[in-house]
């Protein structure tokens, strides 16, 4: 589904991947959990794409539902993948890239069994990113640091196009736009700061990984 000329938000996967369509080719940002690729794939051969038209995959964190459908796309496609360095290390060998220490009892058990079965197949990124960097991608793609979900999470800017993907620092329902629960956050005190920074773009458009795209995000952005 077209959200904005050239980005697409490729429905009915876990979580949410985001398709943007330049002249240099396609870009994929996070790839959906376990078995997605196949979707993916279907989605760009609809649009009139070839699966090689699809060039970088984008990585906001390492955990399964975003890097899943990375292998097969990766074998499928050819594209390079990118991320972090810190989530890079987590994708090559299939893991979550934190350590999480829930209080309450069900979720310690819901995470101990996470961490035993919701692996990827290993990935080898190609290239880190960095904060800062500004990629060929959307007249100009802005990788923003935004750790606490987890210790290497990014977000990705695209000041001409006026959005920004917040992968898991935020996520979004009809009403409105919220951070990183608590018990599913790495470093709370970090998630909070990093909402801030992203406030702090202005992007009226916030694409989340889970929840629609919130397309009147200035104002909403959960600062408190
Ligand atoms: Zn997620």
């Amino acid at each position: 589904m077209e959200i904005i000329q050239h980005v697409h938000w490729i429905p009915g996967i876990v979580a949410n991947p985001y398709l943007i369509i330049d002249s240099n080719g396609l870009t994929l940002i996070d790839s959906g959990i376990p078995g997605s690729a196949k979707k993916i794939l279907n989605y760009i051969n609809n649009l009139g794409y070839k699966r090689t038209d699809l060039k970088r995959i984008l990585v906001t964190h390492a955990d399964f539902d975003h890097s899943g459908g990375l292998a097969a796309l990766k074998q499928a496609s050819g594209a390079s993948v990118y991320a972090s360095k810190l989530e890079a290390e987590a994708i090559r060998i299939g893991r979550s890239s934190r350590q999480l220490k829930p209080e309450k009892l069900y979720l310690k058990v819901m995470y101990a069994l996470a961490n035993r079965y919701a692996k990827t197949t290993p990935v080898q990124v190609d290239d880190f990113l960095v904060d800062g960097q500004i990629l060929d991608v959307l007249g100009g793609l802005h990788v923003v640091d935004t750790p606490g979900h987890t210790p290497g999470h990014l977000s990705f800017f695209a000041p001409a196009a006026n959005i920004l993907f917040v992968g898991d620092s935020m996520v979004s329902d009809d009403n409105g736009l919220y951070r990183s629960v608590k018990d599913n956050t790495w470093d709370h005190v970090k998630a909070i700061e990093s909402v801030r920074k992203q406030a702090a773009l202005g992007a009226s458009i916030v694409c989340p990984g889970h929840g629609p795209v919130i397309k009147d995000a200035v104002g909403k952005y959960p600062l408190v």
